[in-house]
């Protein structure tokens, strides 16, 4: 894992407010992210903003959306299709967010739309997380049911086609992140769970950790958690707390 890069995924959610703020926001993050060695960044802004923001030819910076449909095209009204985004120039999708989930994604919806992200020929960031977790370890049995349920049907060969998200629910948007050490923890288990499934080495499917990572906790996390990266809400908006998590993980 070492010498791999590290990816930080950028969601955006619903800001900022104006398509001249996102360009702002978009040129100041790529500028620091071109100045990086080991790192590749996954922006994900809201639609509208997704054709007008011009991905650079890099390797190190990708364009993401932050959901999509499952079905292709027909009477969605309201509904963008992976095979839309594809079409645009989008090379990963966030699935399985607790902000969608909470509208109504259900594990099976979830599975439906990685099956979907990456039949359209687009990778995908699956978000997994418990809403709580007490000392009896329930968590890990939620976690273990949850990624069973979402990778339902998911071929072995597409792994390289996966990234998870492993998001605490009640870490997301609060005042601090998870501890590394429960993080190292549970990014194993996860681990486990996903070899044991596709029977593959330890650390083929990148796993990140996201839930209020900021400059101070970022570096830690990574290196004590043993994460593969980060996924970033609201420090991914503030253009310095950004661009210093950005060198944080050029390590
Ligand atoms: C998120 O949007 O998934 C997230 C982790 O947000 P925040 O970093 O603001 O907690």
């Amino acid at each position: 894992m070492k010498s791999k890069r590290k990816i930080i995924v950028a969601n955006w959610k619903m800001n900022p407010i104006s398509f001249d703020e996102a360009k702002k926001l978009w040129s100041k993050s790529i500028k620091k992210i071109e100045e990086t060695e080991r790192i590749s960044v996954i922006i994900s802004p809201p639609y509208p903003y997704l054709t007008g923001l011009k991905k650079p030819n890099s390797k190190k910076i990708y364009l993401g959306s932050q959901d999509c449909s499952f079905e292709r095209s027909g009477a969605y009204t309201g509904l963008v299709s992976p095979t839309m985004l594809f079409d645009i120039g989008v090379s990963y999708v966030i699935v399985g967010h607790s902000e969608v989930r909470k509208r109504g994604d259900t594990d099976e919806i979830v599975n439906k739309k990685m099956h979907s992200v990456i039949d359209s020929g687009m990778n995908v960031i699956v978000c997994i997380g418990e809403e709580k977790r007490n000392d009896n370890g329930e968590h890990l049995l939620f976690l273990k049911e949850q990624i069973e349920k979402t990778f339902k049907g998911i071929n072995k060969n597409n792994y390289k086609n996966i990234i998870i998200a492993y998001e605490p629910v009640w870490a997301i948007g609060a005042s601090s992140a998870m501890d590394s050490h429960s993080i190292y923890e549970t990014s194993l288990f996860i681990r486990k769970i996903i070899t044991e499934k596709f029977k593959i080495p330890l650390r083929s499917i990148p796993v990140l950790y996201g839930g209020s990572v900021d400059q101070d906790n970022c570096k830690n996390i990574v290196k004590d958690g043993d994460v593969d990266g980060l996924l970033v809400g609201r420090q991914s908006l503030d253009i310095k707390s950004f661009t210093d998590i950005v060198s944080a993980l050029d390590f």
